[in-house]
């Protein structure tokens, strides 16, 4: 199992390195290899997405990816921009599927701005088709509008568009992902407007009849946003386009609290993943030992899950996560009354513990104060 690691910039060495102690304690044949990316690559090489680190993603089984950016990069030429490498790495490895789990551990209900009844024990998962719709389709530009309501007048467009070959092979992600769960699946799209959705609405029924274990339906993303606050756990997986997706990711992951409690994956059509945290390199904490590593540890767990198939693996590192969370150990970012504040090394430690089969926790272990 060869896992190129690419920690990045901000917290994302420090959380990167937590994730590698648990690697450490798994008992498994990893081989890795890390490289530079984002802002250090560009320090190093003039260049946000090296091709040396290119080809050591691309040799990879799999790619546990930090974070990127700072705020010093604001003013290089986007193509120099930490950023670019996400965006590079997803193009050059074919990942368009994007998975984004929201769960909302019991132990960290009062961190949802949520009733805790409608998050206590929220485990969803949304999946958005990454390489297509609005955000990449041509043409797109500026110009002098020749009709509409205001001719002559400078105009801006985008062209959104699906083909049936880019939604049937997301279906089949979301499929096959419900079926590794609760065996339904809902398809988000707005149909009754876009001709693009009602393509999208048909192609997904079409694939349904490979899965008729699966139970499928059909929502327009306006309601799906009400839904989602209004009854989270009435989904279980979840599909839709990339802009919809981009938009249903980030409110279900407020649902839970905590961005750094978040795990996600890219996916190619081999089950090739790229595994990152949702979150960014938080230039505000970083070199402060502060930030929370659990949503690249739980990237870990994902890359197991999808990647390597060591399914049981995955659930040992989830299973450690939520030891620790119930010995009360918390990082500044969902810390709250009572909880035992801890850092970003004492959380791995913890987690390392727990996968060892020690009790992490006030009593048994010697955690530090951050
Ligand atoms: P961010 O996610 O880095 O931070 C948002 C807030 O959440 C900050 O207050 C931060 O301190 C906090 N936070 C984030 N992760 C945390 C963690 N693990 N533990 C505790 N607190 C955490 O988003 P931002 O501030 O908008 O962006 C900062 C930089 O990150 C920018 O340069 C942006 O472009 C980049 N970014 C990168 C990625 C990525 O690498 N995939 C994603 C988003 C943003």
């Amino acid at each position: 199992m060869k896992i190129a690691i690419l920690p990045g910039d901000g917290i994302g060495t420090e959380i990167m390195a937590e994730a590698v102690k648990v690697m450490a304690v798994l008992d498994l044949p990893f081989e890795t290899e890390t490289a530079l990316v984002g802002g250090a690559a560009y320090e190093a090489h003039g260049h946000p997405l090296p091709e040396s680190t290119l080809n050591l993603a691309r040799a990879a089984d799999a790619v546990l990816f930090g974070a990127v950016g700072d705020w010093k990069y604001d003013k290089l030429d986007r193509p120099l921009r930490p950023e670019q490498a996400i965006l590079g790495l997803r193009k050059h490895l074919g990942l368009f599927a994007n998975l984004r789990p929201a769960i909302c551990y019991p132990q960290l209900t009062a961190a949802s701005s949520l009733k805790p009844e409608l998050v206590a024990g929220l485990d969803i998962l949304i999946i958005r088709e990454l390489t297509g719709d609005i955000y990449f389709g041509q043409p797109r530009g500026r110009r002098v509008a020749v009709d509409g309501h205001f001719p002559g007048a400078e105009e801006a467009f985008d062209t959104m568009r699906y083909s049936k070959p880019e939604i049937e092979r997301i279906a089949h992600v979301a499929f096959q992902a419900a079926r590794r769960r609760n065996k339904k699946l809902t398809s988000v799209d707005k149909a009754n407007v876009l001709e693009t959705f009602q393509f999208w609405k048909d192609v997904v029924t079409e694939v349904h009849a490979q899965y008729p274990d699966v139970a499928l339906d059909h929502m327009y993303v306006d309601n799906a946003a009400m839904q989602l606050v209004k009854a989270p756990k009435s989904f279980d997986v979840v599909v839709t386009g990339n802009m919809f997706g981009d938009i249903l990711s980030d409110e279900a992951a407020m649902l839970t609290g905590s961005i750094g409690m978040l795990p996600s994956a890219s996916l190619d059509k081999a089950n090739k993943g790229l595994y990152e945290p949702s979150h960014g390199s938080a230039p505000d904490i970083a070199g402060k030992g502060v930030a929370n590593p659990l949503a690249t540890i739980l990237s870990l767990a994902m890359m197991l899950r999808y990647t390597l198939n060591q399914a049981e693996a995955a659930v040992r590192i989830e299973s450690a996560v939520d030891a620790v969370l119930s010995a009360g150990l918390r990082t500044g970012d969902i810390w709250s009354e009572g909880m035992q504040r801890v850092g970003t090394r004492e959380m791995g430690d913890a987690v390392v513990a727990a996968l060892s089969g020690r009790v992490a926790g006030k009593t048994t272990t010697p955690i530090t104060q951050a």
